[in-house]
């Protein structure tokens, strides 16, 4: 591995990039802003402009590309929820083309998955599951040692396992979907749609303190509302919220057999302040294993991680 990797974190509005070392340490980073009518083209334009910015001399044999979508395991881009322009191509070969440069191109989940084994929260562990709650619920499954793509790159969309058949309807299309329950996302909805005292108390913290739905919720819950019936409506949403990720994070270590799981994005540090709940919530569903066998992690990486796993990913392509 030589000694700097570079990877890239497409989403739905930037595109960033970190300069990673050989110990996983960010040492620069970079951000370029995307829209909904990204190509192939304007994208390697962005991921050059960056390399243009960080990179001084010659440029990386190797680049690593995480991007929200499912990517084939050939690095065909079949399904992108932000791009639309990038969905069905073979965006790994037009990258590669257009950079001149060995380009892999993985899921932005798997890829902040990977990074975790990588001087990160599962430093060492051969098998772990990390979920990214973020907008949506985002997940990666490392087993010995390698991401777990399955037989067409759809594998692991812990989002979409079903935790309440018949329940929520899923942006997905269908019924009682994880995500729906446990996301900021899902956060939004299931508030909005109370119409009630929470509701106006969690709005008004939206948009006052600039926090995001789950947050305003878990702060409420934790003595920030203004009387005790507002507290207790957001107790037992947060606790519901709590009580569906436990089922399906438990879900996960039973059909895997893993046992360290990684929470990771803008809405972890509201659900890992009730550890000790979404354990408990996790105990009640695990098979053949008692909850303390089971580790339960924040990220390491952070908002870096997507870049840091594509940077690993380049390196093993060298
Ligand atoms: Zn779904």
């Amino acid at each position: 591995m030589s000694q700097s990797l570079i990877g890239f974190d497409v989403g739905g509005q930037s595109v960033k990039a970190a300069v990673v070392n050989e110990s996983a340490e960010v040492t620069a980073r970079g951000r370029r802003v995307t829209g909904a009518d990204t190509t192939a083209e304007s994208l390697a334009a962005s991921i050059g402009a960056l390399l243009d910015d960080l990179v001084d001399g010659v440029r990386p044999e190797s680049l690593g590309v995480g991007i929200a979508g499912v990517v084939g395991t050939t690095g065909n881009l079949e399904g992108s929820p932000n791009m639309p322009a990038l969905t069905g191509r073979p965006i790994a070969k037009e990258l590669s083309d257009l950079l001149g440069a060995r380009v892999v191109v993985e899921n932005d989940a798997n890829c902040a998955a990977y990074a975790e084994g990588w001087f990160g929260a599962a430093d060492g562990v051969a098998d772990y599951l990390v979920v990214t709650l973020g907008t949506g619920l985002g997940s990666g499954v490392v087993i010995a040692g390698g991401l777990y793509r399955g037989s067409t790159g759809y594998a692991c969309e812990l989002g979409h396992s079903i935790v309440h058949a018949g329940g929520r309807r899923c942006g997905c299309g269908n019924l009682g979907c994880l995500e729906a329950y446990a996301s900021e996302a899902a956060m939004r909805t299931i508030i909005v749609e109370r119409d009630d005292d929470l509701t106006a108390e969690v709005l008004s913290r939206v948009s006052d303190e600039d926090e995001g739905y789950t947050q305003a919720l878990y702060a409420l819950a934790e003595g920030s509302a203004s009387n005790a019936t507002v507290a207790r409506m957001a107790q037992r949403e947060a606790e519901e919220m709590i009580r569906m990720l436990g089922i399906g994070l438990a879900s996960a270590v039973n059909v895997f057999d893993i046992e360290t799981v990684v929470i990771a994005g803008g809405i972890a540090p509201a659900v890992l302040s009730r550890l000790d709940d979404l354990k408990s919530a996790m105990a009640t569903s695990l098979f053949a294993r008692p909850i303390d066998a089971v580790r339960v992690l924040p990220s390491v990486h952070g908002n870096d991680a997507g870049s840091i796993g594509a940077a690993r990913l380049a390196g093993e392509s060298l």
